[in-house]
This record gives structure tokens, sequence and C-alpha cells, in this order.
């Protein structure tokens, strides 16, 4: 029989946490958001959590299970270890110190954010119809994972699909991860800001130091808006980042002969200026047995993927116990 009753899902960013009632179909019921307080150190946001999750359980009993996303890398033993936005956290089980501070005994399932929300696209968003796939998304960081089999590859230790770090230039900029010309160099959103200031030095009838003088901030989603009113400087440069951010995918997938990618976080709006070039930029690379079936599509759940990603982790681990 399947399961109807609905999943508890939790996506603990750095500034909220955001926490969801998931149907069996991915459509959030209720929800809740908090404070962070990731300057409080891990007791306190553990107690945020669980005082969120308590809250929602006590309007839903019935719920099944409770499902986690958290912006850090989770190992094989369900640690996540050292969270770059979690000050002090080292290393933590997070479900084994949560499960007393809730005072449950429903599953309690935790992931990297990344993996939580390729994991909603695949169960409720773009990726319905193809069990395997790449998602990649696009934030402060360049996130991704593979869903190989409608599971999440979690590699030999759980770090896995870390697209952001395929290197598309070995003489490129310098990546915080120590490598040079990784996509996240270029399409990061701290990376992308600062190489179009840079640059934007040299065009001075650029729309954007108009923009910027009215008290508008430099950002990929101001750069996006300079190319929808027209300005060639911002067309230019985020079709640049759309044929390498292109060319990085095109390498995953031959790769890993994949066919499907899912484009998600705060650019993937940006379909004209830069998920069309990353889109010629993929197919003119792929190998000829891929690319006739390749798609690029961008994500359908936006600021939800995390809640209903986490709903879903949540039902798997039901489902296989
Ligand atoms: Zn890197």
């Amino acid at each position: 029989m399947s399961e109807r009753r609905p999943a508890i899902g939790i996506d603990v960013g750095g500034t909220t946490i955001k926490f969801g009632i998931v149907d069996p179909a991915g459509k959030i019921i209720d929800r809740r958001q908090l404070p962070t307080g990731a300057d409080g150190g891990p007791d306190r946001v553990l107690g945020t959590i669980a005082s969120g999750t308590r809250d929602l359980l006590s309007a839903w009993p019935d719920a099944v299970s409770i499902g986690l996303g958290v912006p850090g890398v989770i190992n094989d033993r369900g640690e996540i270890s050292h969270p770059p936005n979690f000050p002090g956290w080292g290393v933590l089980p997070v479900a084994e110190r949560l499960r007393p501070l809730v005072g449950t005994n429903l599953p309690i399932a935790v992931e990297n954010d990344a993996n939580v929300a390729a994991l909603g696209e695949s169960t409720a968003g773009s990726a319905q119809d193809d069990p395997t796939f790449l998602f990649i998304t696009l934030g402060t960081g360049v996130g991704g994972c593979i869903i190989s089999n409608n599971e999440i590859w979690r590699g030999a230790t759980g770090g896995a699909g870390e697209a952001g770090h395929v290197s598309v230039d070995i003489n490129g900029p310098l990546c915080k991860c120590g490598a040079r010309g990784c996509i996240e160099s270029y399409l990061g959103q701290r990376y992308m800001t600062a190489a179009a200031a840079l640059r934007l030095e040299r065009f001075p009838d650029s729309r954007l130091h108009a923009m910027v003088a009215a008290g508008a901030e430099l950002e990929p989603r101001l750069i996006d808006e300079a190319a929808d009113a027209g300005d060639s400087f911002a067309r230019e440069f985020l079709e640049e980042m759309g044929r390498i951010l292109g060319a990085g995918i095109a390498s995953i997938m031959n790769l890993c002969d994949l066919h499907l990618v899912i484009v998600g976080g705060g650019l993937s709006s940006s379909e004209d200026h830069l998920l069309e070039p990353a889109r010629q930029a993929m197919r003119s690379r792929l190998l000829k047995s891929i690319a006739p079936t390749a798609e690029l599509r961008r994500a359908a759940l936006s600021n939800d993927a995390g809640m209903i990603g986490a709903a879903m982790l949540g039902r798997y681990v039901v489902r296989r116990t």
C-alpha cells in the first residue's frame, strides 16, 4: 500500500530554516519559517530545528518521517563535516543529536542541500520523466548532484556531485577549493560579481553604471535585469558565463552518459541570456551518442525545492526500512 500520510521536509539555510508538511505528490500543505541563528553555534541551530519540528508534529501528528537538507557534505556515517556557513560545528551527527531534542521515534534523514533539491526535482519537479540526470544549482556557490536510477549518487564517501569544481580552464581564476578555472570560479555569485565589476570599467556606456549609481547592488540578478533591458555588456557577459557553464555540463554528461541536466538556483531564471547559450555550448560539445536526446531544463521547484526534496528523502528512508 502506498503511503498517503504527509512527511516533514526541513531546508536548513544559512539565514532561515524552512519547515514544510509535504504530501506524497510533493505538494507543500503547511509551512513554517524560523531564523537560523547560525552565530549561536550548533546547540542553538539544533534547538531551533527541534522546536519548529515539534510545532509541526503537534499540528500534523500523522507525519511519517522527517528529512533535512543542510548546507554541507554529509559523510557515510550521517555526519555533517565542517559546514562552511555554520561556525563551530566540526563533525556532527545531526539526526542523532536531533532525535532526543524533538522527542520522536520517526525516521530522521539528513542530506546535503543540493542533493535534496535534486531529489525534489526528481520526484516532483522538472526531471520526473528521467531517472538519471545531472542537477546543478547556481547560488553563492555552484552545487550539484547526480541522480542515478532515482537515487542520489553519493560516491565513495558521500561527497559526489560537486559539479561546481569541475575545471573548464587550467589557467582560469583561482577557486576557493584551491584549483583553477572551476565552474564555480566563474558562476559562483561572488566570483561572477567581481569579474563583472572589473570588466565593466572598460564599458562606460553600460546602463549598469547608472543602475549601481542609483543604489542597486551589482550582482548576477542585476546583470540579468540589464540584459533584459538590452544592455550589450550584460548580454555578452552572461552569454560567456552560459558558454562556460555549458562546456562544464557537457564534460560531466559525456563522462557519465547523462542525457538530462536540470539547472536550479537564483540565476536559473535567466533563460534567454544564460541558459540558452549554455544549452548551445553543451550541445556542441556532447558526444554523438548523447547529443540527439540531450536536454537542459530549468528547475521547477525554485525556493521550495529544499523542503520538498527533504520530505521525499525522509519518505525514501521509510520505504527502504
Ligand atoms: Zn573549485
